[in-house]
């Protein structure tokens, strides 16, 4: 025996009142097989419940992933650790976990082109995500346009109270391009305004000795990296490009290794 039709027009309006679609969606279907299986009261309340709740965390984490603008999916699992011996397993492992986005500590990634700091960047970006934590990605060059912009109209201020919102801000390639003063100096105020507040994730090719030459001027290089590296891990990753060396393996391997070594 279904619901009557007043019961189904209720249950609907309830949903819509609970901005609860998937309840909606669901409750009927889930009754036939609480009924088919003997389920109790509150086994078919918390199976209605416990999908309209996970289709609720799916969506949130699709919408952070899409508005943290990633430039491309990469996850921290096609993330090769075996081709980066110089990254300690056992910090890739406790940064995967987010709880350093809790405490509104940072992570450097430092080292030379093609070692995997923007996949890594990415990839923890993806895992705060799925945490719960709204993300942000933009290069260096573009954190910095977005301040400039907000500078000329007077919204500085603003704009950085606004991105405290965002729990997670990833500074991808600090370095590939030189800063004048007054872009090194909104930098600096974005460094401090997140400072203790909210994580910060920066990626750049040059090592901090060579920051001064970025934003033009040593003392603010080392104000800016003083406050970036208080509470933070700061991970060296070295070796060759891996698409260089992915591309020399393969020319190195035998045509169509055939079948392999089982
Ligand atoms: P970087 O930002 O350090 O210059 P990228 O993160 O852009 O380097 O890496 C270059 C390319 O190589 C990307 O396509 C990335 O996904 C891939 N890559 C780098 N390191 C690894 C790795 N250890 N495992 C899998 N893919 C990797
Ligand atoms: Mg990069």
């Amino acid at each position: 025996m279904g619901a009557t039709t007043d019961t189904a027009a209720t249950l609907g309006y309830l949903a819509r009142a609970l901005k609860a679609p998937t309840i909606g969606r669901v409750w009927e279907q889930l009754a036939v097989t609480a009924r088919d299986e003997g389920w109790s009261h509150e086994d078919y309340l918390a199976a209605v419940l416990q999908r309209q709740v996970a289709d609720r965390e799916a969506n949130g984490t699709s919408l952070r992933i899409a508005g943290a603008h990633f430039p491309a999916v990469k996850t921290l699992e096609d993330f090769n650790v075996d081709h980066q011996p110089s990254l300690r397993r056992d910090v890739l492992a406790h940064l995967a976990t987010t709880t350093w986005i809790a405490k509104a500590e940072n992570v450097i990634l430092l080292g030379p082109p093609g070692v995997g700091k923007t996949h890594l960047g990415i990839g923890l970006g993806i895992k705060a995500c799925h945490a719960g934590y709204p993300t942000a990605f933009d290069t260096a060059t573009g954190w910095a346009s977005r301040l400039q912009t907000a500078h000329q109209s007077g919204r500085l201020e603003h704009e950085l109270k606004r991105l405290r919102r965002y729990r997670l801000l990833i500074i991808d390639e600090v370095g590939y391009l030189p800063f004048d003063a007054d872009t090194a100096n909104l930098f600096f105020q974005l460094i401090a305004a997140r400072y203790e507040q909210g994580s910060i994730l920066v990626t750049s090719n040059m090592p901090f000795g060579r920051w001064g030459e970025i934003f033009a001027d040593d003392i603010v290089a080392s104000a800016m990296i003083d406050r970036l590296v208080h509470h933070a891990e700061v991970l060296t990753l070295a070796g060759d490009s891996y698409r260089t060396r992915a591309r020399r393996e393969l020319l190195k391997t035998p045509t169509a290794a055939s079948g392999g070594d089982r």
